[in-house]
């Protein structure tokens, strides 16, 4: 069953999803501006926060569930706010249901075993979520871009045909074989104009405590944009699939990227909907047995069970509260796309 919710988070993430077989020309198909009805900031950021809170909520019961795991695949160009999506919208989540990977230039021992390797080593366990800052995605982007670091991963000549149709093959087979084991793959792309970069690089530039995120590297990059739009046009036409789905998220205001990446997580656990474990009778009946133990060993003067009495206290408020004026909280859901500009 999809609830009201859910039905609005999806409603708001469907502009973004790249539909599994089109055909996508990135600077013609996504605009990296584009608000989805949310107009002021001040709105987007309350979401955001109703979206963390969700996000906390659903990842305990993933934990508790255990036996689902999630992927979140973030993809992106220099300074389009991969850092800050991360830091943001995993703000309220147990640190130890969550893990993040950041890969950088393969190493000599990764370089020596089939490109999926190292990708595979850091995936999220049962119950996990795992975050992917940069992805095997870089093996069809950076690596195809500057085709020496494919030199340098040994192919024997047989598997350098068509390599790069090979590898988006591949890359949907493993990820439909991750999701059919249980682990849900979630990819999102964080759309960065050029102009936004440049101001972005400048800003890295100017602010003394930036500095060190700037690399002169990054501009070399930059001169490839032409090259990388055209990679990520490709990627995204290809490895987008019902199983998988990629969603191409505005990213020239930061706190729509991290809004639109957050709500694209949110739908995936609404999705899979991981629920406490319930005991059955017979556990219950047992763990009643252990509570009359413990009441009986209260000292003397204490409440046989302290907790239960704050629960009925503060259950009693609760009602008293009904009963009076105060209204039950409003839960914040992103607007109907459809419904404003
Ligand atoms: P950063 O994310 O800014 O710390 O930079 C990491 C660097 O590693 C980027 O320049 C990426 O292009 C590079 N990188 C990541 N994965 C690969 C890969 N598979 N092959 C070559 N370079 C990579
Ligand atoms: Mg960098």
């Amino acid at each position: 069953m999809t609830d009201k919710r859910h039905k609005r988070v999806m409603e708001f993430i469907e502009a973004f999803r790249v539909k599994p077989g089109s055909k996508v020309t990135l600077a013609k198909d996504f605009d990296p501006s584009f608000k989805a009805g949310v107009k002021k900031k001040k709105e987007g950021v309350a979401l955001l926060a109703e979206g963390v809170r969700l996000l906390t909520e659903y990842q305990a019961r993933l934990a508790a569930q255990d036996d689902y795991g999630v992927l979140l695949v973030l993809q992106a160009l220099d300074a389009a706010g991969k850092d800050g999506t991360i830091r943001h919208v995993m703000s309220g989540v147990n640190p130890q249901g969550v893990s993040v990977h950041s890969f950088k230039v393969p190493s000599s021992e990764e370089l020596d075993h089939d490109f999926l390797w190292r990708y595979q080593r850091r995936l999220p366990g049962r119950g996990e979520i795992g975050i992917f800052n940069r992805s095997h995605y870089e093996e069809v982007l950076v690596v195809r871009v500057h085709p020496e670091n494919l030199d340098r991963q040994k192919l024997p000549t047989a598997a350098r045909k068509d390599v790069w149709q090979r590898r988006y093959r591949q890359i949907n087979d493993w990820e439909r074989y991750l999701t059919d084991n249980g682990f849900r793959v979630v990819k999102v792309f964080l759309n960065l104009s050029k102009e936004e970069q440049r101001i972005r690089f400048l800003r890295r530039v100017d602010l003394p405590d930036h500095n060190w995120k700037f690399s002169t590297a990054d501009v070399k990059e930059r001169e490839r944009w032409d090259d990388y739009q055209k990679a990520f046009s490709n990627m995204l036409s290809h490895t987008s699939t019902e199983w998988a789905p990629w969603y191409v998220i505005p990213a020239d205001r930061k706190w729509f990227a991290r809004l639109g990446a957050g709500a694209v997580l949110v739908n995936a656990l609404m999705d899979l909907n991981p629920q406490f474990p319930k005991v059955d009778k017979a556990q219950r009946e047992r763990l009643l047995e252990v509570k009359r133990t413990l009441e009986a060993q209260a000292p003397e003067g204490a409440a046989p069970d302290p907790f239960e009495e704050k629960q009925r206290a503060a259950e009693a408020a609760a009602s008293d509260g009904r009963n009076g004026h105060s209204a039950d909280a409003q839960v914040v859901v992103p607007p109907d796309a459809s419904t404003t500009e």
